[in-house]
């Protein structure tokens, strides 16, 4: 079945229940001309009857019945073939009418049923189809849904603005059109579109992904926007019917958590649901409720490491936090940020950070110390309130504070975000750039954002004398921040090598396990505080 036999069977409903009812459009005179020629036509036929029934029947209806006029037979059978005149025109000015009518009112249909952009069915529109496929033809009839968004499409707004967003909308309709002929294409809303196929024989799994690929090899071509050629990627999630669910609500929950993993797994793939996903989600949604606790018990602890200069002095701790949970035991925060990030959390444990770091303070030696603040914190636009009041409660200068926060593409496109950064630092605080050359950056962010110190990831340290590029790298950001004031800090530092090529390469100071692994305040007492002298022995209390 195509979308066009849907459309046909649809067309009258559907305008009642926009409200474009026939009532409704002969008040606006579409009726108009058919209803005068009708009216026209009665008036004629009564007049001939009058006379016909005169002269014919002599009968006196007409009040005259003493006069007998001679031509008034045939003036009776003018009005008569008039009539049938008038009749004959009526009825073709009606059928017109009438053709125009459902003309204005398909016109008036696609208006509410299509998106006006991509011309893709709406959101209403494709899941009431949808649902009555899945509700009329039940087990009867196979079908899949995709569900496909388009990958950092608000970068692609931010970069390139609206005008090329809604260029990629329009590409990402007419691909999916093309890659499934035998589909509905919807979009569900913002950059989120759905496409579902349904069949007689059973749909396989091995079709579905085909599909996509042809789909994604689609994309692959980009699309021109004046001299560059903007390359897109989408992620979905695919659900089928009857195996993955027969009613809407459950097929579409099942994609939905199918689409989540593809974006988990890196984005730009497709994913088939399969049911451990929903014990993964039940599992997330668990933590996100047992995390959202162990907030407001404070069973989340902070452990500092040191952060050392060119002598192996200590110049600075960063502080890295770690979920105690009662069952599973530790939590590293690779596990539980995302998560938090995903529950609405990410805010009040960045807070929660700030708050232990201010508490700890006094009893820290008088350095700096770094906390991460993740681009999603960045992007709240409370955050510099909150920090500041934190900062204020706990009488705590903003200048013992680094914020470090990890480049990502939301971070450099977005000028909130960048605005916010230097109101922080207008503030006091500073601003480090974490694991630099892994994500987005490019040199010319390092001139446009405001950060006083970049940090170089592991992966960059480790290959430093072994990869002539990273070695050039590594040299290039240096010597940018060198001329632009700002420090580097290289992470990841394990082995004497590392450190030699480090400190060759020109960085400022050096962090990893080889000068102490992150620990607990607590655990270390005073021994954190006076340590950080390279090569020295972690203590018992460290933590990875
Ligand atoms: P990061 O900011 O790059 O932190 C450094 C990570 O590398 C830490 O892992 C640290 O334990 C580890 N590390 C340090 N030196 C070495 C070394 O010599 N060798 C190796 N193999 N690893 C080393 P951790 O603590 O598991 O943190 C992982 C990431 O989680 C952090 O990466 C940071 O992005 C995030 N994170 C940690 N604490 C927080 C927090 O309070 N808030 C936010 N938003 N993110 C946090
Ligand atoms: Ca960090
Ligand atoms: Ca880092």
């Amino acid at each position: 079945m195509t979308s066009r036999h849907l459309l046909s069977a649809a067309e009258i409903s559907e305008a009642s229940r926009s409200g474009m009812d026939t009532r409704s459009l002969k008040k606006r005179g579409h009726f108009g001309g058919a209803s005068e020629l009708v009216f026209g036509f009665l008036i004629l036929v009564l007049i001939g009857s009058f006379m016909a029934a005169d002269q014919l029947l002599g009968v006196p209806i007409s009040g005259a019945k003493d006069i007998v006029h001679p031509d008034w037979l045939a003036l009776a059978a003018i009005g008569g073939a008039g009539a049938i005149l008038y009749l004959g025109l009526a009825v073709l000015a009606l059928r017109n009418q009438v053709a125009k009518l459902k003309k204005k009112h398909k016109k008036v249909v696609a208006q509410f049923e299509r998106d006006a952009l991509t011309g893709a069915l709406n959101r209403e529109r494709f899941v009431t189809a949808t649902k009555s496929v899945l509700e009329v033809r039940g087990r009867k009839r196979f079908a899949a849904l995709f569900l496909v968004d388009i990958d950092h499409f608000k970068q692609v707004n931010d970069t390139h603005g609206h005008p090329i967003g809604d260029r990629v909308l329009c590409f990402f309709a007419q691909q999916l059109e093309a890659s499934f002929p035998d589909g509905w294409v919807g979009r569900l809303g913002g950059d989120e579109f759905a496409v579902f196929v349904e069949h007689s024989d059973p749909i396989t799994e091995a079709f579905a992904q085909k599909r996509c690929s042809e789909f994604v090899e689609r994309l692959a071509q980009g699309l021109d926007i004046g001299t560059q050629r903007l390359m897109v990627s989408a992620s979905v999630g695919i659900a089928m019917a009857p195996r993955h669910g027969k009613t809407w609500g459950a097929l579409v929950a099942n994609a939905d958590m199918a689409l989540y993993a593809s974006k988990k797994n890196g984005r730009a793939q497709s994913t088939m649901y399969a049911e451990a996903m929903l014990t993964d989600v039940r599992n997330e949604k668990t933590l996100m409720r047992e995390l959202r606790a162990a907030i407001l018990l404070k069973h989340l602890r902070v452990a500092y490491q040191p952060i050392v200069g060119v002598n192996g002095d200590l110049v600075a701790y960063e502080a890295l936090l770690r979920w105690h949970h009662s069952l599973r035991g530790v939590i590293t925060p690779d596990v539980f940020i995302p998560i938090a990030e995903r529950a609405g959390l990410i805010s009040d444990v960045g807070c929660y950070v700030v708050r232990q770091v201010c508490e700890d303070l006094e009893k820290l030696p008088k350095v700096s110390v770094n906390v991460n603040i993740s681009a999603n914190q960045v992007a709240a636009p409370d955050l510099v309130d909150r920090l500041l009041g934190i900062l204020s409660e706990t009488g705590v200068d903003p200048c013992r504070i680094v914020l470090e926060v990890t480049e990502s593409a939301s971070l450099i496109c977005s000028a909130d975000n960048a605005k916010r950064l230097s109101a922080l630092q207008a503030h006091g605080f500073r601003i480090a750039l974490d694991d630099f050359g892994m994500g987005y950056s490019e040199f010319n962010q390092l001139r446009m954002l405001p950060f006083d110190i970049i940090k170089i990831d592991k992966s960059f340290v480790n290959s430093l004398g072994n990869d002539v590029v990273t070695d050039v790298f590594v040299s290039a950001v240096v010597e940018i921040s060198r001329r632009s004031g700002k420090s580097v800090i290289a992470e990841g530092i394990e082995t004497e090598e590392d450190r030699l090529r480090a400190l060759a390469a020109g960085c400022d100071c050096l962090q990893g396990f080889y000068f102490g692994k992150p620990e607990f305040l607590e655990d270390s007492g005073i021994k954190l505080l006076s340590k950080a002298t390279a090569g020295e022995e972690p203590s018992a209390g460290a933590v990875t």
